[in-house]
């Protein structure tokens, strides 16, 4: 297993895959006969949204997006960057965007901001984990993996300053970690 150092586990991966497999079942419920575009935030969304994807029945497209608020640092900087935008015409399409964690809520609705101006037919977030109690703002995740309390999380994709990624199961770092990161 990869960063074995890393024992805490928060969410394990057949937990994941679990929800993952309920989620997709809604979304297949909720856009039964319909095409959806799946919208992969890079780069903590990998893994997420590939079990969300192989669970799908409904037909999919894929394209990628790359917004971030966040550097080498633990809160966000408040100022979203479009980093890459994708190509995929979206025009009356319905609009999955899966993202790896919500916080403040600032990327999501800035990124929802810009996607509405390629006319879609609607668009939905699906969320591998969400921190309700930091929202800022008034966006709201249409499917939610697992709700978290105010820790920050690493690994199933997620990192810090690009590391630990590749673990495969979800993670927290305490202050004590930090300091011997
Ligand atoms: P927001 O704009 O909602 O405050 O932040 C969203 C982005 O911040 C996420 O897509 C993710 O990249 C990053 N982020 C927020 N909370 C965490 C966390 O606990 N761990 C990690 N690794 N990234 C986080």
């Amino acid at each position: 297993m990869a960063n074995q150092k890393f024992g805490k586990i928060l969410f394990t991966e057949e937990q994941i895959a679990n929800r993952a497999k309920e989620i997709a079942a809604q979304i297949d419920k909720d856009f039964e006969g319909e095409e959806v575009i799946l919208l992969c935030t890079l780069k903590g969304s990998i893994l997420w949204i590939g079990d969300i994807m192989k669970n799908l029945t409904v037909k999919t497209k894929l394209d990628f997006i790359s917004a971030s608020s966040y550097g080498a640092s633990k809160t966000s900087s408040g100022v979203v960057k479009i980093k890459f935008d994708p190509e995929i015409n979206m025009y009356n399409a319905n609009i999955i965007v899966v993202e790896d964690i919500v916080d403040t809520g600032n990327t999501l609705k800035y990124v929802l901001g810009k996607l509405e101006e390629r006319g879609p037919k609607c668009v939905k977030v699906c969320t591998m984990l969400n921190k309700e109690a930091r929202r800022t703002n008034d966006f709201h995740a249409d499917y939610v993996g697992f709700e978290i309390d105010d820790l920050f999380v690493i690994g199933y994709g997620l990192d810090f300053d690009q590391k630990y990624r590749d673990l495969p199961y979800i993670s927290y770092l305490e202050e004590d970690d930090v300091d011997s990161l």
